[in-house]
């Protein structure tokens, strides 16, 4: 089975796109990197060839930073085949009023966050591919 796609956008400017970002590295570098690769999101955006042929018909987990979803838009527009899409604010519910840190840099009640998304990412990784 090929690895399953896993996709943040590219949220600049706001914690919540530097928490889409390191939790989805959690997921293809820490977690799971032998199920799971990213790819670059502008590649898709701009038709790369080599990247859009990686992405097609394949399944693919997107994190976005806010309601906006660029990746899930960009993946989808690519051909990708999104099993599941998640917002960064999906389940902000339980930190409410936490400090996530910066456009730059994450605090510890952060990396935490970070941590569960990537958790709920990893979830979806097993289920896909029958392990759960
Ligand atoms: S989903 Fe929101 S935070 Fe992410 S790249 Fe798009 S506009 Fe920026």
């Amino acid at each position: 089975m090929s690895k399953v796609k896993v996709l943040p956008c590219s949220g600049i400017g706001k914690v919540l796109g530097l928490l889409a970002r390191e939790s989805v590295l959690m997921v293809t570098q820490d977690k799971c990197p032998d199920q799971t690769e990213t790819l670059c999101l502008a590649q898709l955006v701009t038709g790369d060839d080599d990247v859009i042929n990686r992405i097609k018909g394949q399944a693919c987990i997107t994190m976005d930073g806010c309601p906006k979803q660029c990746a899930l838009k960009s993946v989808e527009a690519a051909g990708g085949q999104v099993a599941k899409s998640y917002k960064v604010a999906d389940f902000m519910r339980a930190h409410r009023g936490e400090d996530h840190g910066t456009a730059t840099a994450l605090t510890e009640d952060g990396w935490n966050y970070a941590e569960e998304l990537a958790d709920k990412m990893v979830e979806m990784v097993n289920e896909l591919r029958g392990e759960v």
